[in-house]
């Protein structure tokens, strides 16, 4: 990756699209842009279908455009929203214009899922600063989407904490020369140290309740599950050009080095903060300048101990699914997130238990063949079969269960 700056005039506001403004990482964008009107003027909020509070962000912002993916087409609603001097617009088309638009400069990719990698693929295309949250995009089409951001010179800068971190402590020359290894640390999250026997219990609410990082419910149960850090190994294998074997993972239960880059002298060079995503946020908006972002100084004298552990494979089965994926290649580790994100809605909606989700997953990848990842057309299939194949198997799960 090698970033490049678009636009060094502090004096010209850039033109920022939120895509997924209502979420967490939408509302800690808003709140780190609203520190530096010098430098970012949101030109678009979206959100899926919750318009009250979208509604509530462009009174308070003033994007030009506010876009609601999920809803159909409503006067009135309309109406509210020109009253905030805002165009609404309706449907997922309308995420892809806004991305691609020519008054946008950079976009926040924040949609979560899969359902946020088309907009965020077409602002890659369209050559744009892209800042990437939506991780699921990476994964399921990891070499469309590299190609693409080279292809239009578009700048990736990685707003996953992790991936921030590595970026900031790799060689600024962007070829990566003399590192041996990344790791990428994980909390663990809730069930760090909860007796396994106890797991297939957990409730949706327990599960959501991460020790360190207020997210949304899709990312919480992925931490809780670590499939969040095999989704990351991953996003790292495309961000960083590092096969998996030079790729590991960390279990750092307090959320305070963010990552560690080993070089081959032995040196090692890590980034750290308080848990907050509002930092490497502002890394990314600000970069390569640094930036106010509201966080808190990191006190060390006051947390007085870090520690580290290897994670633990049988406790947490779905980072050996996601290695396993990377080392498939192809359109894996799209088969794998498309069934990630069935079973964890499952979950989250009561109809699998939390211990389910892994085989759930672990039953979709041996069932559907994975192919060339080549076109968007292919992952795109590739997702709608895991989809069904997953949503069987959870069918099939309950049966037994009732
Ligand atoms: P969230 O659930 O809080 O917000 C999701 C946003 O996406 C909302 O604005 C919602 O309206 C929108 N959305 C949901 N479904 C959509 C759909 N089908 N089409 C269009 N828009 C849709 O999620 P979040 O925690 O902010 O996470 C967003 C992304 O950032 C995820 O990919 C996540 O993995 C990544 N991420 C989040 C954090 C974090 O701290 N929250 C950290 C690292 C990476
Ligand atoms: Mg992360």
């Amino acid at each position: 990756m090698t970033p490049r700056q678009r636009n060094t005039d502090a004096q010209q506001p850039r033109g920022l699209v939120i895509l997924g403004a209502t979420g967490s990482i939408g509302s800690s964008t808003l709140d780190v842009v609203a520190r530096h009107p010098r430098r970012y003027r949101p030109h678009a909020l979206t959100a899926h279908t919750s318009a009250q509070r979208l509604l509530e962000l462009c009174e308070r912002h003033r994007p030009a455009h506010a876009v609601l993916s999920g809803s159909a087409p409503d006067a009135g609603l309309r109406r509210r929203f020109a009253d905030a001097g805002c165009e609404l617009r309706f449907g997922p088309a309308a995420l892809e214009e806004l991305a691609a638009h020519a008054d946008c400069d950079a976009v926040m990719a924040a949609i979560v899922g899969a359902a946020g990698l088309p907009a965020t693929l077409a602002a890659a295309r369209a050559g744009k600063r892209v800042l990437l949250a939506n991780k699921e995009a990476l994964v399921m089409a990891g070499p469309l989407f590299m190609r693409a951001a080279r292809d239009a010179r578009a700048v990736l800068l990685p707003i996953d904490s992790e991936h921030n971190a590595v970026f900031q402590c790799m060689p600024q020359d962007g070829a990566g020369a003399g590192v041996r290894r990344i790791q990428l640390t994980a909390s663990g999250g809730p069930f760090r140290a909860t007796a396994v026997e106890r797991l297939a219990d957990v409730t949706p609410d327990q599960a959501c309740a991460h020790p360190n990082w207020v997210m949304g419910r899709k990312i919480s149960v992925d931490s809780a599950t670590m499939m969040n850090k095999g989704l990351e190994v991953i996003e790292a294998h495309w961000l960083f050009g590092l096969p998996a074997e030079r790729i590991g993972v960390l279990i750092h239960p307090q959320s305070v080095v963010h990552s560690l880059v080993e070089y081959l002298d032995g040196s090692v060079i890590a980034q750290l903060s308080n848990p907050d995503m509002r930092v490497p946020i502002a890394h990314a908006l600000g970069f390569p300048e640094r930036i106010e972002s509201g966080a808190r100084t990191l006190d060390l004298g006051a947390i007085g101990h870090l520690s580290f552990e290897a994670p633990d494979a049988a406790r947490f089965p779905c980072l050996g699914l996601a290695y396993g994926a990377l080392r498939a290649g192809g359109t894996a580790p799209a088969i794998l997130n498309a069934a990630n994100e069935i079973a964890v809605e499952a979950f989250l909606a009561g109809r699998l238990r939390f211990t389910g989700i892994a085989p759930v997953i672990e039953d979709t990848v041996a069932r559907v063949a994975p192919a060339a990842a080549d076109s968007l057309e292919h992952v795109m299939d590739a997702d709608a079969r895991a989809r069904r194949a997953a949503a069987a198997c959870v069918a099939r799960l309950m049966g037994r269960a009732a």
